[in-house]
C-alpha cells in the first residue's frame, strides 16, 4: 500500500482501563490547523448494546449471521472474538478515511492489533494499562454499564489483555487522566512528523531543496 496521509492508531487496554474516554477525549479536543483530522473507528459487533449506546455511533450492531456473511465477503480489516462476541474493523471505511488525510483510531483488542501490524506496519499502536487492578475493576463498577457478571468476566480476562503489553509501540498508565490524555496527544502528534509522512507532504519542497545549486 502507498503512503497514506492519515495515521492509524490502535489503543488497546483491558476493559475498563480508559481507552474509549481517551479517544473521546482526544477527538473532542479543539483541532489545531497544524494537525490531522481525526476519527475513531466505529467497529462492528454481535454484543447487545448498552443503554445509551446509539447503533452507528458507539459499533454498528449485528448478528452473528450479519457478522459471518461480512467476513465471507471479507469486509473486514481484522476482526476478533472478544469475551463471546465478534467484533471487527470494516477495510472500507479505513482505507477511505486514512486516503483522505485523516488520522483514525481502533478501539481493539491484542488478537485485533496483531492482525493490523502485518497489514499496516507503520500503525502506531498503544496500550493503556490501570493503576492497579482494584482501580480497574473500581472504573468497572462505577461506569454502571455492565451486569457484575459481564465485569467478573472481563476482569478475568484482564490479565490475559495485559499479558500482551510488550507487542505494542508505546505504553502508557492511565492513573490521572489529564496526564494520560496529554502523553497520547503527544504521540499522536509525533507520529504526523515521521519521515515517511513528511516525504509526501513536503513533496515539492524537498525535491526543490534538493534541486538547489
Ligand atoms: P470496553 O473494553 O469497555 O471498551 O468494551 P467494548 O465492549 O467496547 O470492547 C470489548 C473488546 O473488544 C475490547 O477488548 C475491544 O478492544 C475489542 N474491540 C472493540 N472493537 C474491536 C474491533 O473492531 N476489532 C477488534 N479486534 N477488537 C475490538
Ligand atoms: P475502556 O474503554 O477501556 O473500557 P472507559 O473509557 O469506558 O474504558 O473507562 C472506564 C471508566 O473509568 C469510565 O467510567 C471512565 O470515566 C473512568 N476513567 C477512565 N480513565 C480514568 C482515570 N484516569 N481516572 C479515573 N477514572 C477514569
Ligand atoms: P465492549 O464490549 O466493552 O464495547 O468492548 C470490549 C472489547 O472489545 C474492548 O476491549 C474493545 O477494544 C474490543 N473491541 C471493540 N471493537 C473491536 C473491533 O472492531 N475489533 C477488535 N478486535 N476488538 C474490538
Amino acid at each position: 500500500m502507498t503512503t497514506q496521509l492519515g495515521n492509524l492508531f490502535i489503543l488497546a487496554a483491558p476493559s475498563g482501563a480508559g481507552k474509549s474516554s481517551l479517544i473521546k477525549a482526544l477527538l473532542s479536543k479543539a483541532p489545531d490547523v497544524n494537525f490531522n483530522p481525526k476519527q475513531v473507528s466505529v467497529s462492528h459487533t454481535t454484543r447487545a448494546p448498552r443503554p445509551g449506546e446509539v447503533d452507528g455511533e458507539h459499533y454498528h450492531f449485528v448478528t452473528r449471521e450479519q457478522f459471518e456473511a461480512l467476513i465471507a465477503q471479507q469486509a473486514f480489516f481484522e476482526y476478533a472474538e472478544v469475551f463471546g462476541n465478534y467484533y471487527g474493523t470494516s477495510r472500507i471505511t479505513i482505507e477511505n478515511t486514512l486516503s483522505q488525510g485523516i488520522d483514525v483510531f481502533l478501539d481493539i483488542d491484542w488478537q485485533g492489533a496483531r492482525q493490523v501490524k502485518a497489514l499496516m506496519p507503520d500503525t502506531c499502536s498503544i496500550f493503556i494499562l490501570p493503576p492497579s487492578t482494584e482501580t480497574l475493576r473500581e472504573r468497572l463498577v462505577k461506569r454502571g454499564q455492565d451486569e457484575q457478571s459481564v465485569i467478573d468476566k472481563r476482569m478475568a480476562e484482564a490479565v490475559s489483555e495485559m499479558s500482551h503489553y510488550d507487542e505494542f509501540d508505546f505504553v502508557l498508565v492511565n492513573d490521572e487522566f489529564s496526564e494520560t490524555l496529554q502523553e497520547l496527544s503527544s504521540i499522536v502528534e509525533a507520529q504526523r512528523l515521521r519521515t515517511a509522512k513528511q516525504k509526501v507532504r513536503h513533496q515539492a519542497l524537498i525535491e526543490s531543496l534538493l534541486s538547489a545549486e
